[in-house]
């Protein structure tokens, strides 16, 4: 249960009444937007919220990796743009997606599992990439550039997440200017207009069936007017889906030739995936048992999928590992599918049976990131932990930006009692989500650990030197 609080009040106002304010002029006179480092440091503050705080967060890399593939497919396509997006999905069961600043974009898994098909999906997604290409964030929160950025951060996930979030107000004065303005502050239906039309065009480039877009905007407007419990859904609120929006999506749709567009196999193994780990886990088994032995499904793979990782879920290993063999022969395959074979045989206590299947899986998909971690642990698990830190430093310089590799490679020097180093790979997990006091301290913990040699306290001390610069240059900006 979330408490209710100042911001739920704040975000609780009917989408009607924050439409009647007068709107302020977020178009025309210039582009007043944030400087796109300040953005991404908005992002970063409110994303450091998020991971940590808030519970719905889903830190599952396979949903992730799906949103991002998805994500990618979208913004590939979009002209001129240049900016790191990141996907990441929130366990809610409401139909909601934001766009955070600076390219961070969330998925409610309510979302995943009311979309009926990839497209409907990735209109979606398409709309709420064109916000951030659009830099309409920016653009809001540049009205408001005499603010401090702790309360920038504020009024932008008050605006944006479209979620109760109480714990997500910088302090109460922040809390006060930031409610002062927030109200008047939404997407303006300009913005809304060029969203549509821009995310569009993503869809369409991208191959999927654009009518999807009407069809899910007229979804959104049903499910608004059967809501019982009296309340706006969050996506709605953010983004009112107006009769208008939808007859001008239709309109689009109808100038463009009709494209089938066949769905990803991993559209429904993530639908199945999320499904099997919500709720009752005896009433998961029971669903996905249902689903096979009546064939109602859209496909027997990703039911037979669910079946398995709700068995997983379900602590019955053995069953799960005699469904492996059905779920392939109905044609399951992908790291998706070799990760949960790999889940199953460590739950039955084969740990180098799971290693063998990771291992063969990430030879033959080199490039899926959950493959990669799942090997890496696996191995550890093992007891083949320099092996799997060997894989981990190889993978660091393919992925730098990539902080679970750092966590990983802290986490196992931390089993193998090697503190310099645990602390360095933590020090570059905090670097990559922006918070650099934190980074600071771990390499100052690295140094203090008297277990390095001479050259490997050299490159802490260096890195230490080059954080600490950029921290003081970062403080001398924020004054600005
Ligand atoms: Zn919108």
């Amino acid at each position: 249960m979330r408490k209710l609080g100042f911001w739920a009040a704040i975000l609780a106002l009917p989408a009607c009444i924050a439409a009647a304010q007068p709107l302020p002029d977020l178009g025309g006179g210039g582009d007043a937007g944030l400087a796109p480092q300040v953005e991404r440091r908005i992002g970063e503050s409110i994303m450091r919220d998020i991971r940590f705080r808030d519970p719905a967060y889903l830190d599952d890399p396979e949903i992730a990796d799906y949103l991002s593939v998805l994500g990618a497919r979208l913004t590939q396509n979009a002209a001129g743009v240049r900016m790191d997006f990141e996907f990441f999905a929130m366990r809610d069961h409401t139909i909601n997606a934001f766009a955070l600043p600076g390219g961070f974009v969330g998925v409610h898994t309510g979302l995943i599992s009311a979309a009926e098909s990839e497209s409907e999906l990735a209109a979606v997604l398409a709309h709420e990439v064109a916000h951030v290409t659009q830099r309409h964030i920016s653009r809001m929160l540049g009205q408001q550039q005499q603010m401090q950025l702790p309360v920038l951060a504020a009024i932008a996930a008050a605006i944006l997440l479209g979620r109760s979030r109480p714990d997500l107000a910088a302090g109460g004065i922040a809390a006060a200017q930031a409610g002062a303005i927030s109200t008047q502050l939404s997407y303006s239906r300009e913005y809304e207009r060029e969203a549509d039309r821009i995310g569009f065009q993503a869809l369409d480039a991208a191959g999927f069936d654009v009518r999807a877009m009407a069809s899910f905007f007229e979804k959104l407007q049903r499910g608004m007017r059967v809501a019982d419990d009296g309340t706006v859904p969050g996506y709605l609120r953010t983004h009112p889906v107006t009769t208008e929006r939808i007859a001008d999506a239709q309109n689009r749709a109808a100038t463009v030739p009709y494209k089938q567009h066949l769905d990803t196999p991993e559209f429904q193994l993530v639908r199945a995936k999320l499904r099997a780990e919500s709720g009752d886990e005896r009433d998961a088994v029971e669903y996905f048992h249902g689903l096979v032995r009546d064939k109602r499904y859209a496909s027997e793979a990703a039911a037979r999928y669910g079946l398995v990782a709700a068995l997983l879920r379900a602590r019955r290993a053995k069953d799960a590992d005699a469904e492996l063999a059905r779920m392939r022969a109905a044609g399951a395959s992908g790291p998706m599918v070799e990760l949960l074979a790999a889940r199953v045989k460590q739950a039955a206590g084969d740990r180098p049976g799971a290693v063998t299947i990771l291992a063969d899986a990430h030879l033959r998909h080199p490039h899926s990131r959950p493959l990669l971690y799942a090997h890496a642990e696996a191995l550890h698990e093992a007891g083949r932990s320099e092996q799997s830190l060997s894989l981990l430093s190889e993978a660091v310089r393919t992925y730098p930006k990539d902080a679970r590799l750092h966590q990983l490679q802290a986490k196992t020097y931390a089993a193998l009692g090697k503190r310099l180093l645990q602390h360095q790979a933590q020090a570059e997990v905090y670097v990559l989500q922006g918070s650099l006091p934190a980074a600071i301290e771990q390499l100052q913990l690295a140094r203090a650990a008297g277990d390095g040699d001479f050259y490997e306290l050299s490159v802490v001390d260096a890195r230490l030197k080059e954080l600490r610069n950029q921290h003081a240059q970062e403080m001398k900006d924020a004054k600005r």
